[in-house]
């Protein structure tokens, strides 16, 4: 550990000479309050940013125990935390100057949800905080331009750090409250369980988003009221009596005309697998942490997938059992993701008519009769959703507008009417008398198998250089092997989607090659994470800074769609 006094010496001493002279300031040096540590230097002013890190110390941070003992609290804390940091980092980014990314000054964008971030870390016994982020180190063209650093480093991030870090600084009634919205959401989660439901959608909550491409609430929007029939209280720790909708277990059906608001609710209900900050609108939308997003994906890649259970005899005499292709089509490629679900432990599959492969989910009674059963590779999704919820506890939440199929089997069916849901099982049942169910008995399908041990690619054997790239919200890049992302929808940022890159990586050179199954794998990653953190899976400084925990659910998605698999 050196002072920060021979920090200020180091960078007279490298001033004006050639930019890789930096690197000499990769270390540890006392700040008053806390220790900065350069963990990585970039290799010139255009590469990506450098790496520092601001280390605390819990008394001194002085955040009372309380407000990050537990995981749900930790979360809250770092997650605010960060934005706090966001915030103040921000009047400072590109305030020195110089070429490249000279100046910039980074630590991650957090969005609506509130995630497990590698930017803010907090130790739960001590306190301890660790804050990453990103600097561009300054240079004139090449030359490095030491007196910039010394403005960032000496002045603006002990500014950050006091404004964002200390609790004595800070905000105590807003922390506070966001510590009781993080309770309350994990009370409801536990609550689910408790009353049987699959989730809670609170009256109030404001479901529909600013526009397509903002996950802010839309303004002027029509607030969400359960139906009297559906309506769940619940006594919030902090917050009290909260009424609203409870989606109980079994099979839910959500109808309504176009435009009336049904796929927001879906929406809604897929993203309430994670916690929303205050304001979002969404906060006490709470959905089983475990369900699944099902929808077709024409072209993603199958690997021994077992999707006998809705696939069957096909033409070309292609196993099912253990069914590859590299190019699914709607049908095959929703068989897969329901039963990846499965694996993946899903206790709730969410579905939308409109992503959905007709085929996979219904066939009309007169294509039953032009074309009989025995010529149908395909065992619709209709004739399986009441077997998945009898014997494998798996509910289901699905949107249909067109279709009026699944209302014989619905246990609860809603209607989207204007924006507000209407509960109309009994009507509809009425309705559906006086027309056949389509649903034929089937035989309970084999139970399907999970015996995969992915084998290891050789490029990984000892090697160290395995390049990654993250493409946003959309794609990971690794060993030059593109990852598609695109319809893993609950994915919600793409820190996320870098996590699942490192989880690839990580797996591919430590678990892959032996008798570990896919379930086994995704196991000892989630061990590892949980030993050592997010940044133990990265076996390098130079990435840790923006990494976000993506779900158990995501990391098979992420393994399941990686073409690389060797099975
Ligand atoms: P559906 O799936 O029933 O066709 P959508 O859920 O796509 O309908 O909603 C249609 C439009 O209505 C979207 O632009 C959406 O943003 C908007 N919308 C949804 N819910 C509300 C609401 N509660 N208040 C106002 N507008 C809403
Ligand atoms: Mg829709």
């Amino acid at each position: 550990m050196q002072t920060s006094t021979e920090l200020r010496n180091l960078l007279n001493r490298i001033d004006h000479k050639s930019y890789p002279a930096y690197k000499d300031t990769k270390g540890f040096y006392q700040f008053p309050g806390y220790v900065l540590s350069i963990d990585h230097v970039q290799g010139d002013p255009f590469a990506s940013p450098s790496k520092v890190s601001v280390h605390m110390k819990g008394g001194i941070a002085g955040f009372p125990k309380e407000l990050y003992c537990g995981k749900c609290q930790k979360t809250a804390l770092q997650d605010y935390l960060t934005r706090q940091f966001h915030r103040a980092v921000e009047q400072y980014a590109f305030k020195a100057k110089g070429s490249g990314k000279s100046g910039l000054i980074s630590v991650s964008r957090c969005g609506q949800e509130v995630l497990e971030r590698t930017a803010c870390q907090m130790d739960a016994k001590s306190g301890d905080i660790v804050l990453r982020m990103e600097i561009g180190f300054p240079a004139n063209g090449r030359t490095i331009n030491a007196r910039e650093l010394e403005k960032i480093l000496f002045d603006f991030l002990p500014d950050c750090v006091e404004q964002s870090l200390y609790y004595k600084t800070c905000n105590k009634k807003k922390v506070r409250s966001v510590i009781d919205l993080a309770e309350d959401q994990e009370y409801i989660r536990k609550q689910l369980e408790v009353q049987g439901l699959t989730a809670f959608v609170a009256n109030g909550s404001i479901l529909p988003r600013e526009s397509g491409i903002s996950a802010r609430p839309m303004k002027g929007a029509v607030a969400f009221q359960s139906p009297k029939e559906m309506e769940v209280t619940m006594e919030l720790p902090h917050k009290g009596t909260l009424a609203g909708m409870g989606i109980r277990k079994g099979i839910t059906l959500i109808v309504g005309g176009g435009y009336h608001g049904k796929s927001t609710l879906l929406k809604a209900l897929e993203l309430g697998v994670y916690d929303h900050i205050a304001g979002d609108g969404r906060e006490y939308v709470i959905t089983d942490a475990s369900a699944v997003k099902i929808r077709a994906e024409d072209g993603r890649s199958i690997k021994k997938t077992d999707i006998s259970m809705f696939i069957n005899d096909l033409p070309n005499g292609k196993e099912t059992r253990g069914f590859y292709t590299e190019d699914a089509s709607g049908s095959t490629s929703q068989a897969a993701n329901v039963i990846e679900g499965m694996e993946a432990g899903a206790k709730a599959l969410l579905i939308d008519e409109d992503t959905s492969a007709t085929n996979f989910m219904i066939r009309d009674e007169l294509m039953q009769r032009v074309i009989h059963r025995d010529m149908e590779p395909i065992t619709p999704f209709i004739d399986r959703i009441r077997e998945l919820y009898e014997n494998y506890g798996i509910s289901t939440v699905i949107v249909a507008g067109s279709s009026g199929a699944y209302f014989h089997i619905a246990d609860t069916i809603v209607q989207m009417d204007k924006y507000v849901p209407k509960e109309i099982t009994a009507f509809a049942k009425k309705e559906a008398e006086s027309f056949p169910a389509l649903s034929g008995l089937e035989e309970p399908a084999k139970k399907p198998v999970f015996a995969r041990c992915p084998g290891q690619n050789k490029a990984y054997r000892g090697n160290d250089r395995i390049k990654m790239k993250t493409m946003g919200r959309e794609a990971v890049q690794i060993n030059r092997e593109n990852i598609d992302l695109r319809y893993v929808e609950q994915l919600t940022d793409s820190e996320q989607v870098t996590a699942l890159g490192y989880c690839v990586r990580y797996a591919e050179k430590h678990f892959f090659g032996g008798r570990t199954t896919i379930q086994g794998v995704v196991k000892k990653l989630e061990e590892k994470i949980m030993q050592d953190g997010l940044a133990g899976l990265c076996e390098s400084q130079s990435n840790v800074a923006g990494l976000a925990m993506p779900r158990e659910q995501e990391i098979f998605a992420c393994l399941n769609r990686y073409r690389g698999l060797a099975l």
